[in-house]
């Protein structure tokens, strides 16, 4: 490995991923919603932290069915995970995806009638019943079969014939807000939904959130990312979950300016006193949100550092006056997030959610996964 390349090494900064961690929260919150069962959501690369490392990792504390939401990052996971793994692709079937599907064995989440249809043919194509997912619609009008096109498929002889049904799912609009009617209203559209089928699937309802509204709420597995990967899907459950990221950023330059003096583009910011400002070598093209300039901060060693001025594409620069001259030099890394900067406060302060922070961070950040015995310090970008 070469220092600089890719983001590794030398690079400006790294993404840290405790391993340990995700899979402690896996454990937990599978025995919070036990006897259901726990899925493990990694689509878009594990939430950008590395769906290569985290799908097995999680396979081998018990893990058996993971979900993606494209085709293709269901055959780049299909020969890590072990044969009885099932993987659900939840965008669903798209056109001209079928014969791959069937042949890697993968689940394809049907979410129309027309879906369902092309499935059908499939089956009878290769000549023997294929295995499938299918998402009903109870209320967020997004993916999912409508209650007439679940009606209409129902009578289809074919089918009964050709489709062998592994899950019922559907998807909750609101479940990050315990009290919000429609849950309820949604939980009730599908448990009538479900009571059409001649013999009852297995049944998934919840996300993390709405595996913290109940039991009535966890039907036979319940679907996790966000909560695996340590975030709390709700101020409620602050606390519950072992932090499983940890952001850092390499300190480019550090420089002493006067009272008085600018910094950064449109010199956003004023220094009152005599100052030294840190730069760091991470910036919105690595998905650090352009809007915390002047609204968040940083840790090194444990000690808060403002972030100050405008954050530039490749860097942004902090306040480090108050810290001690040997916590912050070149080359040292400070935490952008992390006990100090948790997840959850971060994406605040940038007026988004932990989701798009995550999955926004970019691929000039080395991912480093930590925390497991198997596969300790394991780099891979
Ligand atoms: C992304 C997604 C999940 C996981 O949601 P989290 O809030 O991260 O737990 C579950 N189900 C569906 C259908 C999803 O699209």
């Amino acid at each position: 490995m070469t220092a600089g390349q890719g983001g590794r090494g030398a690079g400006g900064g790294r993404v840290v991923v405790d391993v340990g961690a995700l899979c402690a929260n896996y454990a937990h919150i599978e025995r919070l919603v036990a006897p259901a069962r726990l899925g493990a959501v990694v689509k878009a690369n594990a939430y950008g932290l590395g769906a290569d490392v985290l799908a097995p990792a999680l396979a081998a504390v018990g893990c058996r069915s993971f979900f993606v939401a494209f085709l293709e990052e269901a055959l780049a996971l299909k020969a890590r995970l072990p044969a009885d793994a099932e993987i659900h692709v939840l965008n669903g079937l798209a056109g001209g995806e079928e014969v791959a599907c069937a042949e890697a064995g993968v689940l394809p989440v049907l979410n129309s009638f027309d879906q369902a249809a092309r499935w059908i043919d499939a089956a009878r194509a290769a000549g023997r019943r294929l295995p499938a997912t299918v998402q009903v619609d109870s209320g967020m009008s997004r993916l999912g079969l409508a209650p007439e096109e679940l009606d209409r498929l129902l009578v289809s002889d074919a089918f009964a014939t050709w489709i062998d049904v592994r899950l019922l799912m559907t998807h909750l609009a609101c479940a990050e807000a315990p009290d919000a009617v429609s849950n309820r209203r949604q939980l009730s559209v599908f448990r009538g939904l479900a009571s059409l089928f001649p013999v009852r699937p297995r049944l998934s309802i919840a996300n993390s959130a709405g595996g913290f509204l109940g039991a009535a709420f966890h039907g036979d597995l319940v679907r996790a990312g966000l909560a695996l990967y340590g975030a709390a899907p709700s101020p409620a459950q602050a606390g519950l979950l072992r932090p499983v990221v940890r952001v850092e950023a390499r300190v480019a330059q550090v420089r002493s300016i006067c009272a008085g003096a600018g910094v950064g583009y449109g010199l956003a910011f004023t220094a009152p006193r005599p100052s030294r400002i840190a730069t760091l070598a991470v910036g919105y093209a690595d998905g650090w949100p352009r809007r915390l300039g002047g609204r968040s901060s940083v840790a090194f060693d444990g000690r808060s550092a403002p972030i100050v001025g405008r954050v530039s594409m490749d860097s942004l620069t902090v306040d480090v006056t108050d810290l001690p001259d040997a916590a912050v030099r070149e080359g040292a890394y400070a935490e952008l997030i992390g006990p100090l900067a948790p997840l959850e406060a971060v994406a605040e302060a940038a007026e988004t959610i932990p989701y798009e922070i995550l999955t926004g961070l970019g691929p000039r950040l080395a991912r480093v996964h930590v925390g497991a015995p198997a596969i300790s310090e394991q780099a891979c970008a």
